[in-house]
């Protein structure tokens, strides 16, 4: 039985539900059918300006409260969000195709983290003394003011939660815009912030495609910009930004390394490629998405990657047996069949998947596809997929590998595979990355930063880092003795 997700309306401002139907139509398709299941608008600019302007009264009231008073109401946010865990899951495999087996323990639930951690830092904001015989500065850490974050559709939950966590701890308002192909999963974020004691106007969602984004961005109210999404809107938003002077956080796509050495575990690397690469049908950002596997051990590697990859149960969504879903939309299912086709053509030797699964007649859905003799000059080694595409390369000499994880213009993350422990700091040591992992791969608790390098990103979400990120240092000279002027 399919839940009912067509939200009181299309937008959540100043503490309630909101629509301006002469907006354009949004439809929120369930990847798994292709069926519409919810209808919404495009904010208008009268929308626009109702979040914005409750926004800037919401700061001025929610920046004035003790930090622990805040606190408090995010605390409350995240102990409400656990207690919905099933409710907030459903309605994140109906807006993303993402097998509920993930969703019930990914992403309300990372999001419960993000708001119970920054609950407690919320209080933690302090500022330095700085003594200058006996005159002194001391600072404070203040809050930016109106923060606008724009989402990306694979993570329409948790990324509505790293980004508002932070800023919300630090005295700051969010208006949020998620992905048009994703608009449910935010709207009850909101709900949830006002049950717990967030005043009204605090944390906006307003729904819309890149315009209503790039309308935030460039509005003068705003202080700051938090994106996930690809690198070419990274470029544009940062740019819109950089007018204002305003602050920006990205988080933009990748091409990870995942470097498996011939002394590996090698049960538990063909685990983290596999997560690495099929999760969330390969919809994630920091996926090591460029398998380096040493010589000695490929043959042994592959055999028993294709072995579990055709364990993999591909299926509905809902179904808690379900290890696969569909791709979030048609769009990307065909961007993703094109590099499939591409692969092939550059002479990649596909060993498993590549197709429609013959069982799936309806939705988006892509096998978990494993490219074998991928060489770094392919197109599949080189572009960010965003699907459950996985490519294996050779090599032999650390040296070497280190150099060719590193010849690409992103560098969001990367992770090592080897017994020896001098060799997985000294090569992690070396990778071009934002984020990375040894013997393991794509765990982001709250507690680490994270974020990319070169075209990967600005910033960091999640730690105490984000707090930095969300916050301005004031510095203020206390003089204790009298002025002197030249005349
Ligand atoms: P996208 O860049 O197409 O869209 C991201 C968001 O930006 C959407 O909400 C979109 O409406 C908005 N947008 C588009 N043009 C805009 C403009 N000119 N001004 C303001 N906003 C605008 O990305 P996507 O297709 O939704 O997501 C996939 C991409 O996101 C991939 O590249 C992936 O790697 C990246 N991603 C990164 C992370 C990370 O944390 N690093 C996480 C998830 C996804």
């Amino acid at each position: 039985m399919m839940r009912d997700v067509q939200p009181t309306a299309s937008h959540f401002i100043d503490g309630r539900y909101v629509d301006d139907t002469a907006g354009r139509l949004i439809e929120s398709i369930y990847p798994a059918t292709g069926d519409v299941v919810a209808r919404l608008f495009s904010a208008t600019p009268s929308i626009i300006e109702q979040a914005l302007a409750s926004a800037v009264r919401a700061q001025k009231e929610w920046g004035a409260l003790k930090p622990v008073v805040r606190g408090r109401v995010l605390r409350k946010a995240a102990d409400i969000v656990r207690a919905r865990n099933r409710e907030l899951s459903e309605i994140e495999t109906l807006d993303t195709g993402k097998p509920i087996q993930e969703t019930l323990v990914a992403d309300a639930a990372s999001g419960a983290d993000a708001l119970e951690y920054f609950a407690g830092l919320a209080a933690t904001m302090t500022g330095e003394t700085i003594p200058l015989g006996g005159d002194f500065v001391y600072t404070i850490r203040e809050p930016l003011g109106v923060c606008v974050g724009i989402g990306a559709w694979n993570y329409p939950t948790q990324i509505a939660c790293w980004k508002a966590a932070p800023a919300l701890a630090a005295g700051n308002a969010m208006i949020f815009k998620p992905s048009e192909v994703t608009p449910l999963g935010a709207l009850k974020l909101a709900e949830i912030l006002m049950e717990a004691g967030a005043p009204a106007g605090l944390f906006n969602v307003v729904q819309g495609y890149g315009d209503v984004g790039a309308a935030l961005v460039t509005d003068p109210r705003v202080a700051k910009v938090s994106l996930t999404g690809s690198v070419a809107t990274g470029k544009k938003v940062y740019a819109a930004a950089a007018a204002g002077m305003r602050h920006v956080t990205m988080e933009l796509g990748g091409k990870s390394p995942l470097i498996v050495f011939d002394d590996a575990d090698i049960d538990s690397a063909v685990s983290a490629a596999i997560n690495a690469n099929f999760y969330s049908s390969g919809q994630v950002c920091s996926n090591g998405t460029r398998v380096f596997v040493h010589d000695a051990i490929r043959p042994n590697f592959l055999d028993k990657l294709v072995q579990r990859t055709a364990n993999a149960v591909i299926g509905d969504p809902l179904d808690e047996a379900t290890h696969v879903g569909p791709l979030v939309s048609e769009a990307q299912r065909n961007k993703v069949l094109g590099y499939i086709e591409t692969g092939k053509a550059e002479g990649a030797k596909l060993l498993i998947g590549g197709r429609v699964p013959p069982s799936q007649n309806s939705g988006f859905y892509v096998e978990p596809t494993v490219f074998a003799d991928v060489t770094d000059d392919m197109t599949i080694a080189r572009e960010e997929i965003f699907g459950p595409v996985m490519a294996v390369l050779g090599f032999s000499d650390e040296a070497d590998v280190i150099a060719r994880a590193n010849a690409t213009e992103y560098g969001l993350a990367a992770g090592v595979f080897t017994a020896d422990l001098a060799r997985a700091h000294r090569v992690i040591g070396q990778l071009e990355a934002g984020t990375c992992w040894i013997n393991t791969y794509n765990i982001t608790p709250v507690e680490a930063p994270f974020g990319g390098v070169k075209l990967s990103g600005v910033g960091r979400e999640n730690s105490r880092a984000a707090l930095d990120h969300y916050s301005q240092i004031k510095s203020v000279y206390v003089a204790t003795g009298p002025v002197a002027a030249a005349y």
